[in-house]
């Protein structure tokens, strides 16, 4: 599926090109097209899913395309933290910035001033931590009952943070007509009780979270520049002689690029991606299972469909974007009981994904100095 197969529109298609991103993550893919319909939502998906753009986009969407739109605020994205509440901000920021759509962030801990001159300004999506948005509420800054689209996001670790109250208190300020997604990532018996009083025949969407990395693979990661990735591939290849590496490259054409430097440096290898023909895809992947070669180069879509065990090694030639595309990755070496060995490239400004994968996996990758590669 594309985003423009799943009903997404052209100033957010052109939004999401500039973030490269291609291809909605699963649960974009299961989310998109009910939220476009107004469907209500019962999503159970962890951070590092893409499970805010699954929300996001939808709302932009349907905010964009209301040709009468009133005064007010008309959705409201509920978090429990300042840095959810920051990041769902800065995603409506990047999907939102070719349309008219105009959004502020307002969480506790910090003076209010700020918050209530952006709130003046008019805003069409208000993200917002549930003690903060009440005592505005009440001071008079805010009024909900505007809200066409409702979003309850990580409602589990709303319960946890004791944030249930303030909820019980903010919902019944929320017109009755509105469509309401509701996200969490697990699904105890008070969230089960909390979704099912506030949701309208949902539809229930679920990715199973993907955190887990296998012991028999061992992780290692390169600090390494842009411009050096290339080096350090060749070397790696040519001194550790893998049977059978699969090397991620983000784009398709940094696959072909890959290969095509690897040919130069006399190391025969394949890309598969999606602008090759099933053919030439097929015959990759021949060649490589019967070790004619011993490189394929894939990009993540590319990869998902080929079936392949008993990798020796995994290079993350570029880190993606999503967490759990890591973990997707590296799963495909150190099957079955076998040791797998997965390599990550880093520069700079892969930096914050690296975390995000860390925090994900919950453990710091061991780190290798170039030297020795
Ligand atoms: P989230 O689960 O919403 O915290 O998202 C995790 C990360 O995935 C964020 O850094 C997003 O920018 C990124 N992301 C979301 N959707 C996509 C996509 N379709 N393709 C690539 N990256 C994405």
């Amino acid at each position: 599926m594309t985003f423009k197969e799943l009903g997404i529109i052209e100033p957010i298609l052109k939004a999401l090109l500039d973030k490269g991103y291609d291809v909605p993550t699963p649960i974009q893919n299961q989310a998109i097209p009910p939220a476009l319909r107004k469907q209500d939502i019962l999503g159970l998906a962890q951070t590092g899913t893409g499970k805010t753009a699954a929300f996001v986009i939808p709302i932009i969407q349907h905010l964009h395309r209301d040709n009468n739109p009133c005064k007010g605020i008309r959705a409201l994205i509920l978090t429990p933290t300042r840095e959810l509440a920051i990041q769902i901000s800065d995603c409506i920021h990047d999907y939102a910035k070719y349309t008219a759509i105009r959004h502020t962030v307002i969480f506790g801990g910090v003076k209010q001033q700020a918050q209530t001159d952006a709130l003046r300004r008019n805003v069409d999506i208000l993200v917002a931590t549930p003690g903060r948005l009440l005592d505005l509420m009440k001071q008079g800054y805010i009024k909900l009952d505007t809200i066409q689209h409702f979003v309850l996001d990580e409602a589990d670790r709303m319960l946890d943070m004791g944030f249930i109250h303030d909820i019980n208190r903010i919902l019944p300020k929320l017109p009755k007509e509105k469509q309401t997604l509701f996200f969490s990532a697990t699904m105890p018996a008070a969230i089960a009780t909390l979704s099912s009083s506030i949701l309208h025949h949902p539809v229930r969407v679920e990715v199973s979270p993907t955190s887990s990395v296998v012991d028999t693979i061992k992780q290692n990661v390169y600090f390494v520049e842009k411009e050096g990735k290339k080096n350090l591939l060749i070397q790696l290849l040519k001194k550790q002689r893998p049977q059978s590496v699969l090397v991620f490259s983000r784009t398709k054409y940094g696959a072909d690029k890959i290969a095509r430097i690897l040919c130069k440096a006399g190391i025969g290898s394949q890309a598969i991606h999606g602008n090759k023909s099933q053919n030439a895809r097929q015959t990759a992947l021949t060649d490589f299972k019967s070790n004619k070669i011993s490189v394929l180069i894939a990009t993540d879509i590319a990869a998902r469909g080929i079936d392949i065990d008993q990798l020796e090694l995994v290079i993350n030639y570029d880190i993606p974007n999503v967490p759990e595309t890591y973990v997707h990755r590296i799963g495909r070496t150190g099957r079955a009981g076998n040791t797998g060995m997965a390599l990550t490239f880093c520069s700079q400004e892969e930096r914050p994904l690296l975390h995000d994968i860390q925090k994900l996996i919950g453990k710091t990758l061991p780190m290798l100095p170039l030297s020795a590669s």
